[in-house]
């Protein structure tokens, strides 16, 4: 098989006079892909199975059993990276709670 069969594929094959058309295709590829690898790893996070209050407790309340869920979670490291990228600021995200993902982000774990 040749490269140059056809039209090509991809964004590359979206060309407009003035450009814009094919920068909004590959922006929009771009989102489709992250969405995509959003909703993989989510699709796979323990916690849907279980109970969702566990995982934002109260100011002072227990996060242990929430962490211990988050041990078991094949999704984990996802979870993390998209909670500190994201700056999520509440609740239990890849098995840290928000004073541990601040401390992660300052250097300080
Ligand atoms: S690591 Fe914890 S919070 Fe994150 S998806 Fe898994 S169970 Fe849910």
């Amino acid at each position: 098989m040749t490269l140059d069969q056809g039209e090509p594929a991809g964004p590359a094959s979206r060309t407009t006079a003035n450009g814009f058309g094919q920068l909004t295709a590959v922006a929009s590829d771009f989102e489709a892909l992250f969405d995509a690898v959003e909703d993989e790893w989510q699709d796979r996070a323990l916690c849907a199975q279980t109970d969702p209050e566990a995982f934002f407790p109260e100011k002072g309340g227990s996060t242990r059993e929430a962490k211990r869920i988050c041990s078991g979670c094949e999704v984990k490291a996802d979870c993390l990276e998209y909670a500190l990228h994201n700056d999520e600021r509440f609740g239990i995200w890849g098995g840290m709670s928000e004073r541990e993902r601040r401390r992660l982000k300052r250097g300080i774990i």
